[in-house]
């Protein structure tokens, strides 16, 4: 089955990985399914779309559970903001987690697949526009936080996550995640979105986090 949406977007992420002659396997499509119910998120399942994201735990519990049953071999991340106290339901419901951003939820987070024993890939979020409403971890920081991942908490962090301000330039802020990136060894780059895919990819994303490109506009602001 064929759904509009999803097909421009995949056509548009292939033409962008080719023309950063890039293999087109080198990027997944996460599709940002926040705010919208089965009966839009059911045609892009059907269209063949396995990898979705959804930024609260809450609305996820009460969504993906059913989905899954009816196909087990669906990917869930969390794109958004954890709290702690959310840690045992966000390692229990998702399969990777793209916020790891402070100490507290490094240490949750460590604990929880401890005790489900369950491994969900990670990503330690980068706040590149030192925001100081947005999460994420400085990015003077950064260095020393994944140390502390690996050393103190003994995660496997996988990659880095960034959300550039609004209305500035993405790239610098893909730039400057992807050094980060290099200079600890990681491989995995979660960054752009519907305005941004492109020059996310241009600059080396592998996970690409697209909502309304594929859904349209969505009813409320997430
Ligand atoms: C909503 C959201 C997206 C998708 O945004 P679109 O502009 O709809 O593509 C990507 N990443 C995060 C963290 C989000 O919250």
């Amino acid at each position: 089955m064929v759904h509009e949406g999803l097909k421009k977007l995949l056509n548009g992420v292939a033409a962008a990985t080719r023309q950063a002659h890039r293999a087109p396997e080198s990027v997944t499509l996460i599709a940002v399914s926040k705010t919208f119910g089965g009966p839009e998120i059911v045609p892009v399942i059907e269209a063949g779309q396995r990898v979705f994201g959804e930024n609260r735990v809450q609305e996820a519990k009460s969504k993906w559970p059913a989905l899954r049953m009816a196909w087990p071999d669906i990917e869930l991340h969390l794109i958004g903001p954890l709290q702690s106290n959310k840690a045992a339901e966000a390692v229990q419901i998702f399969d990777a987690i793209h916020t790891v951003d402070r100490p507290k939820i490094a240490a949750g987070i460590a604990s929880e697949m401890r005790r489900q024993a369950k491994r969900v890939k990670l990503f330690v979020q980068v706040n590149t526009g030192r925001e100081p409403q947005k999460a994420g971890i400085d990015p003077d920081q950064a260095d020393a936080f994944l140390k502390e991942c690996r050393d103190v908490h003994g995660l496997e962090i996988s990659g880095l996550m960034c959300i550039p301000p609004d209305g500035e330039d993405p790239n610098p802020h893909f730039t400057l995640l992807a050094g980060i990136a290099a200079r600890n060894g990681l491989s995995q780059l979660s960054m752009g979105m519907s305005g941004d895919y492109a020059t996310a990819i241009a600059c080396g994303a592998t996970h690409v986090r697209v909502g309304s490109a594929i859904f349209g506009t969505r009813p409320q602001p997430a």
